[in-house]
């Protein structure tokens, strides 16, 4: 592909509520530009007819992060980004390279939880927003209903750039409200049509547009009042800028299925979406000065490339994907990591196109591109001139909320499972990989079953090793309900040298939320300077593994503010050793007491089912925050601790005969109730006997 300058370039995130069609329009985009020849489904299998397994996942995981393409002169990067909460890191991700977002809304469900929770995340990004309402073939569809629906309830002032000429059946073109001109699609293409009577009914929907357009500027306002007209040039210049304000979300009807609209929503990208070019420039830190530095999106500015997503794959091993803010990236050359402060060699960049890769040469301000077999960087790192280094903000996940004890299904493969979930765990922030200290088996955390699931199956399907799921760990946390002081004392006389440190600590406990702190009170010399780091070590590693069920304390300060040395038997071992003990007398004395996660539980149920679910919530220690209708379902919010929500979705989908739907977050921390902690830690002695 040719090098495009910013003010061709759009790059874009798709986003939306689970199966509103996301990748289904994303295929049909790719195809109706040419950049694919066969259009994909995404019903299993169609896509994989005659691909080895192992290369379908490959494009699976390389497309997810990059769909790139060339429609009228530009170049469109497109991020298709998963509808479901578990993975919110992969919409993290796609909101913050993104220079606006499409968002694809269910033609019959309407707006979901989904989609309205991916709205405020793109509002609170600032980005400008383009609707497609998909699945308009579909019977019970309804464009202006859905219109209507955002309108009131997502408050997005959506206006309509095209109508569709009916629904189902009869969806097989789209009046284009601007131009006035009536097209019908054969198999994606639009051609020109006489139907006055559907033009005649676009001209209240003329009127808003016109409108919308007037309202961008003072000089299009006086136009508008003083000739009552715009021209077509006029609207899409004033209906541009009001988009970018966040004023409109111009809207298009489509089915991906059909291909019907496709086209018209790659014109609206071009035509209504900002380029690279008009972003403001970006700020980052200079390494070596700490000072504040800005990058305009010009070619002629130091390079500066932030790494937004990086991918295990099994062929062509690490794969990071860039979006660079300012200069130009070569292929070919040594660049600089301006977080790792190391040297990075670049070999060629490229475009995932299908199963095949298309080389780039360089990589301007503004454009998007993936390498390979980067050696330091991982996701948040920004690549630069050496000369000139910048560190860019990287990209901030939520902490994974929940643990499955996993392992191999083969004897003997322990270490082929970890190394695939590190591998794993390296392409998704949201996931962890670790040990259980207790137990010594291996733990895999993330944002939810689903997110671990798919994981499970990821690395059968990339590396090929058989994993097996333990009962689901909650993540509890270790901390004390008051103040003590406490001495920390290491003797030992054995003949030659002897080991001694004392350390006197105050733990005090901090806000929910805090993690663990600890601070230097010595006076005198009481603990020489130097062994300060050991009982500093000395207590944070013992708190990694708190004394009551082995997890870990938090919200705790450590201030360590007395103790005496000898001058031949004191070592840091010997301190380290002593904060260690610090710390156990410490959580002893303290009152210990067991947090558990609580999560954002969003339950989306048909009306008859809302009594039931919120028995269910009840019942499992949940807290209900609120109630809405949203569409034609009514939303329960509510708090649940973790602990609770296993069963959860097997219950909610008997109760509700498989129509209702939930999502899930981590919120908080909050004291686990006695009686429940005493279980826990019985538990945790008899796993540690094991
Ligand atoms: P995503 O989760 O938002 O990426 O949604 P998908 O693209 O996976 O689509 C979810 C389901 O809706 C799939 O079964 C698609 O075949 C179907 N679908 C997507 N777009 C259309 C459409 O325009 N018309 C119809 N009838 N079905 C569609």
């Amino acid at each position: 592909m040719r090098k495009y300058a910013a003010d061709k370039i759009r790059n874009v995130a798709l986003i939306g509520h689970g199966s509103a069609g996301k990748t289904s329009l994303a295929e049909a985009m790719l195809f109706m530009a040419g950049a694919t020849e066969r259009l994909g489904k995404v019903e299993a299998g169609t896509t994989a007819s005659d691909t080895e397994p192992d290369e379908v996942a490959r494009q699976i995981s390389i497309n997810t992060a990059l769909l790139s393409h060339e429609w009228e002169e530009h170049k469109i990067n497109l991020l298709d980004t998963p509808g479901y909460t578990d993975f919110i890191g992969e919409v993290i991700t796609g909101l913050r390279v993104a220079d606006a977002v499409v968002l694809v809304v269910d033609g019959v469900a309407g707006p979901e939880v989904g989609t309205e929770r991916y709205l405020e995340m793109a509002r609170q990004a600032g980005l400008p927003v383009l609707v497609a309402v998909n699945k308009l073939d579909k019977e019970n569809s309804d464009f202006s209903r859905v219109v209507g629906m955002l309108r009131e309830h997502q408050r997005l002032n959506v206006i309509p750039l095209y109508l569709p000429t009916g629904a189902v059946d009869q969806f097989t073109g789209l009046v284009d409200v601007r131009q006035g001109k009536v097209y019908t699609y054969t198999e994606g293409k639009p051609s020109p049509i006489a139907l006055p009577e559907a033009l005649a009914a676009a001209a209240a929907a003329r009127e808003a547009l016109q409108e919308a357009a007037a309202e961008a500027d003072d000089e299009l306002t006086m136009k508008y009042l003083e000739e009552g007209e715009l021209s077509a040039e006029e609207v899409v210049r004033g209906l541009r800028a009001s988009t970018r304000a966040g004023k409109v979300a111009p809207a298009v009807p489509v089915s991906a299925l059909k291909l019907v609209g496709v086209t018209a929503l790659l014109d609206m990208i071009v035509s209504q979406l900002p380029s690279p070019a008009e972003r403001p420039a970006v700020r980052g830190t200079n390494p070596r000065t700490g000072q504040e530095e800005e990058r305009r999106p010009a070619e002629s500015e130091p390079m500066a490339s932030l790494v937004f997503k990086t991918m295990a794959d099994p062929f062509a091993g690490r794969l990071s994907c860039f979006r660079t803010y300012s200069g130009v990236l070569h292929s070919d050359t040594t660049v600089y990591n301006a977080n790792k402060g190391g040297k990075e060699r670049i070999g060629q960049a490229f475009l995932p196109r299908g199963k095949q890769q298309q080389w780039v040469p360089a990589v301007p301000a503004g454009d998007l591109a993936v390498v390979a077999k980067l050696h330091e960087t991982t996701t948040g790192d920004t690549l630069c001139d050496e000369a000139r280094p910048l560190v860019l903000p990287g990209l901030s996940f939520p902490v994974p909320a929940m643990s499955f004890a996993v392992g191999p299904k083969q004897k003997g493969e322990e270490d082929k499972v970890a190394a695939a979930l590190q591998r794993l765990a390296e392409e998704d922030p949201t996931l962890k990989v670790g040990t259980d200290p207790n137990t010594k088996e291996l733990l895999l955390s993330g944002m939810g079953d689903l997110h671990l699931e798919v994981t499970v199956e990821r690395a059968r399907r990339k590396f090929g090793v058989e994993i097996v799921t333990g009962t689901p760990r909650v993540a509890y946390r270790e901390t004390i309900r008051r103040a003590v002081k406490v001495q920390g004392k290491h003797k030992k006389q054995t003949g030659g040298r002897g080991q001694y440190g004392e350390v006197w600590v105050e733990f005090t406990p901090l806000e929910r939320g805090s993690g663990f702190e600890f601070e230097d009170k010595v006076v005198g010399g009481a603990v020489p300077r130097n062994y300060i780091p050991a009982v500093e070590k000395g207590i944070r590693e013992g708190m990694e593994r708190g004394p009551l069920a082995g997890y870990p304390v938090v919200e705790v300060r450590a201030s360590l503010y007395d103790g005496s040395y000898h001058s031949v038997d004191s070592s840091d071992m010997a301190f380290k050793i002593a904060g260690a003990l610090a710390l156990q007398k410490g959580m002893q004395e303290g009152q210990p007491m067991l947090l558990e996660p609580i999560m954002n539980v969003e339950v989306q149920v048909p009306e008859a089912n809302m009594g039931d679910v919120i028995g269910l919530i009840n019942s499992r220690r949940g807290r209900i925050l609120g109630m809405e209708a949203v569409g034609s379902m009514q939303v329960v919010r509510a708090q649940v601790p973790q602990s609770e929500m296993f069963a959860f979705p097997t219950e909610l989908r008997s109760m509700t005969q498989g129509r209702g739907s939930y999502s899930m977050s981590y919120a908080h921390y909050e004291e686990l109730p006695e009686h429940l902690a005493q279980a826990v830690v019985a538990e945790a002695k008899e796993r540690q006997e094991k």
